[in-house]
């Protein structure tokens, strides 16, 4: 018998052609494999029927253990035998719309770690080592097929050594793209900080060093350049955070094992599983009572993002220091995407650091690490990059149209819809200027290659002024598409639905900022959504409140405290004067804040849950200004942790509203009675209890059994825990994002959702 197979799913970079050809083998059979342009593997078996149908059902079930089978499609071929024997062929360009898909960069696997501390192997202590089984994919992969001379390591001819076991079926590295030794693979040095060459007889070893010693590297990754620092010296801690814009931001940290995290943070055993898993993403953890890095890693929170060494190299840099941790955050200019280049690096990092650990390998995309954390058990993702982009999320439906998303302004991602396939581009950061427009714009071509897509719906935010929006636009007219733009907490309840395969949910969506229908500014809504239409009702929403000096009021929580206070009735005189020094202008400013409200100008309107977080934080003195996105917020949910409901205030409903100014008198008016954790506390209670009400109320009317919590508010634990009780206390199903991170990380797949399955 004849077959020709093609594969989809994840098939490419995962070992899957060395396997097939063992299997092959092993059942007596004949013919090739090779990989597809499309992602896809093709194979084609002569031999016995009954051999065929025993590689059949060990095709799936024995797949190596990256890959990722999504369709098996096989056809029956007529003619005569043409093959002795089985072989890897060189790969086709043949494409179509097949869904598959190159796998995440993959954190060095146990086997590998194993040679890398074996004297006797050849790649002892080499940094770079890798198998089919790990190694850089994404971040190396230029364009498919995945064969080397489309990788960066195109750059480096294989050794004698090497190209023997890429050319060893029984090898682990039998058709392995990124084997590399010490004599042929990518080298690592050290420079100085404007360049110059550091002598030294183990580069990585020496970083580590320097590190332990006080110095501060740019580390050359995977998918880009990592800012590192001791994390117990003050001196080099202080020097990072004197640039402007890292006064207060935390910094993550690489942990040096597993043990060294625990001995200074809580590890629960899903955190254990998502540290150590292949995808190694940055996991908050809580700080433990045995605390003892420098407090300046990560002010004045609970937890910090520790990760573990996911390369050789990481490794290395703690062999010969005592450090438990090294600081190890993202290298980004201000307002910039990660830095990938060295010479980039040179230029823009020289007056950060002390010193590069450079290494040859050009990295083809970059890619930041990713961030999550654990709620009562569940992951929830805060950054969805590394180890996990481009894998497309599957969703239980198909989509009508295949969508391209260009997601919103902040913490931003790309999205390619493909029937039951969304593809999320890696973290894009804050689309605000040239370089991350242009990181956004390479991002997504980069996708259409890797997915073969071509898109017939374009969709954005509803904002006129965004730079995606601009974009979305430009696009769409290009290809003659429709675009559609879809509103930001739609978009969010859309991406949540769509997790959860819901057709109809209410929604309550928390955040920031997002434009409404009304052009108003919307951050604390209830929604209801249904995944046939392109339109959802706006149930309720947070009272509007008033942002003294617009904008401005957002990075200073002060002025969002003063017109909520003001419009409860408080006279806010007094306790502003006091606290003028609090606000960048001090007197001056606070006196002019005076006058705007006595006039009632120069202020607009929000619902947005973000600044009634923001003005509860700077009436209890917990921060002051918003140095980074959602600080005050951040470090509310900190000092709230240990707090207990003492406020007892029933939420406020009218018709579609929760009131919130009388929280906020309710807490300035306590200050004395109650500790800032209680206060702290009890505000977080009654906006998710009354937030709950709201949605309960609705979807009881409605008829609708599941409510949804989404927006970059839905991180927050305590929100989260309180909403969850309330809305299952009701006799309602309480849902949250999995995969999909819950702020504007998942904004795009969200647009893709709407985009995709609503009837227009
Ligand atoms: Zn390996
Ligand atoms: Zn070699
Ligand atoms: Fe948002």
């Amino acid at each position: 018998m004849r077959v020709k197979i093609n594969v989809t799913g994840i098939v490419q970079g995962v070992g899957f052609r060395p396997f097939v050809y063992r299997l092959a083998l092993k059942n007596y059979l004949a013919g090739y494999v090779r990989n597809r342009g499309d992602a896809g593997a093709e194979v084609l078996l002569e031999g016995d029927t009954l051999n065929i149908k025993n590689f059949m059902s060990d095709l799936t079930e024995k797949k190596p253990p990256l890959a990722q089978i999504d369709s098996v499609k096989s056809v029956k071929l007529s003619g005569k035998k043409q093959y002795d024997k089985f072989m890897i062929i060189k790969s086709s360009k043949e494409v179509e719309q097949s869904g598959s898909i190159i796998p995440p960069d993959i954190a060095i696997c146990n086997e590998c770690l194993a040679e890398l501390r074996d004297p006797e192997n050849p790649r002892y202590e080499y940094f770079f080592i890798t198998c089919t089984n790990c190694g850089p994919r994404f971040t190396i992969i230029e364009q498919l097929p995945y064969d080397r001379e489309n990788t960066t390591m195109r750059d480096f001819p294989l050794c004698g050594f090497c190209q023997k076991e890429y050319n060893n079926p029984a090898n682990r590295r039998f058709h392995a793209q990124t084997v590399a030794c010490p004599p042929c693979g990518p080298k690592a040095y050290l420079t100085t900080k404007t360049g110059e060459a550091v002598s030294a007889k183990d580069p990585v070893r020496e970083a580590g060093k320097l590190l332990s010693e006080g110095s501060i590297l740019a580390i050359k990754g995977y998918g880009g350049f990592h800012i590192a620092s001791s994390v117990m010296l003050e001196t080099p801690l202080e020097r990072l955070r004197s640039t402007k814009h890292r006064r207060e931001k935390p910094f993550a940290i690489m942990a040096k094992s597993l043990e060294a995290a625990k001995s200074f943070a809580q590890v629960g055993s899903k955190e254990h599983e998502l540290l150590s898993s292949p995808a190694r993403p940055i996991v908050l953890l809580n700080k433990s009572q045995s605390y003892n890095l420098s407090p300046l890693v990560a002010p004045h929170l609970h937890n910090l993002g520790v990760m573990l060494p996911y390369t050789g190299l990481h490794y290395m840099l703690f062999d010969q220091v005592e450090d438990p941790a090294f600081v190890m955050t993202s290298a980004n200019p201000p307002n910039q995407p990660i830095v990938k280049d060295n010479e980039a690096a040179l230029e823009t990092l020289g007056g950060t650091v002390d010193y590069f650990l450079f290494h040859n390998r050009k990295i083809a995309h970059r890619c930041d690490d990713s961030v999550m954390r654990v709620h009562e058990n569940r992951q929830v993702f805060l950054r969805r990059s590394r180890g996990y982009a481009p894998a497309p999320i599957r969703l239980k439906a198909k989509s009508k149209r295949c969508v391209v998303s260009l997601g919103g302004e902040l913490n931003n991602t790309a999205c390619v819809l493909l029937d039951d396939k969304a593809f999320i581009s890696q973290h894009i950061g804050d689309v605000e200027n040239v370089e991350t427009r242009a990181f956004l714009q390479e991002a997504t071509k980069h996708l259409y290659h890797l997915t073969n897509c071509h898109s017939n719906v374009v969709a954005c935010d509803l904002h006129p002024k965004f730079t995606t929006t601009a974009l979305a636009k430009e696009m769409a007219q290009a290809d003659g598409s429709p675009l559609i733009q879809v509103q930001h907490h739609h978009a969010h309840a859309a991406a949540l639905m769509a997790e959860h395969n819901l057709q109809e949910a209410v929604t309550v969506v928390c955040d920031g900022y997002g434009y409404g229908t009304d052009g108003g500014a919307w951050g604390g809504e209830v929604l209801f959504c249904s995944l046939e239409s392109p339109d959802f009702m706006r149930l309720g929403h947070l009272e509007p409140q008033p942002l003294l000096g617009g904008d401005f009021a957002s990075r200073y929580p002060m002025r969002v405290a003063v017109g909520m206070l003001d419009k409860a009735g408080v006279v806010v005189e007094p306790w502003l004067m006091q606290n003028s020094s609090n606000l960048p202008f001090g007197e001056t400013e606070a006196k002019l804040l005076l006058d705007q409200l006595e006039k009632g100008v120069g202020t607009i309107e929000t619902t947005s849950c973000g600044r009634v977080l923001d003005a509860v934080s700077a009436v209890l003195d917990v921060c002051f200004e918003r140095s980074y996105e959602g600080e005050p917020a951040m470090k509310l949910e900190s000092a709230a942790l240990t707090g207990k409901e003492v406020l007892h205030e029933n939420p406020i409903l009218h018709d579609d509203m929760l009131h919130t100014s009388n929280l906020l008198r309710a807490i300035f008016e306590n200050k004395q009675k109650f500790s800032v954790a209680d206060l702290a506390y009890s505000a977080h209670s009654y906006l998710a209890k009354g937030l709950a009400a709201l949605a309960t109320e609705n979807a009881t009317e409605l008829g609708i059994k599941q409510v949804g919590f989404s927006g970059g508010a839905a991180c927050n634990q305590i929100l989260t825990k309180v909403m969850r009780e309330a809305v299952e206390a009701a006799g309602l199903q309480f849902l949250v994002h999995e995969n999909v991170p819950a702020g504007d990380g998942g904004l795009s797949f969200g647009q893709s959702v709407v985009g995709g399955f609503s009837k227009f």
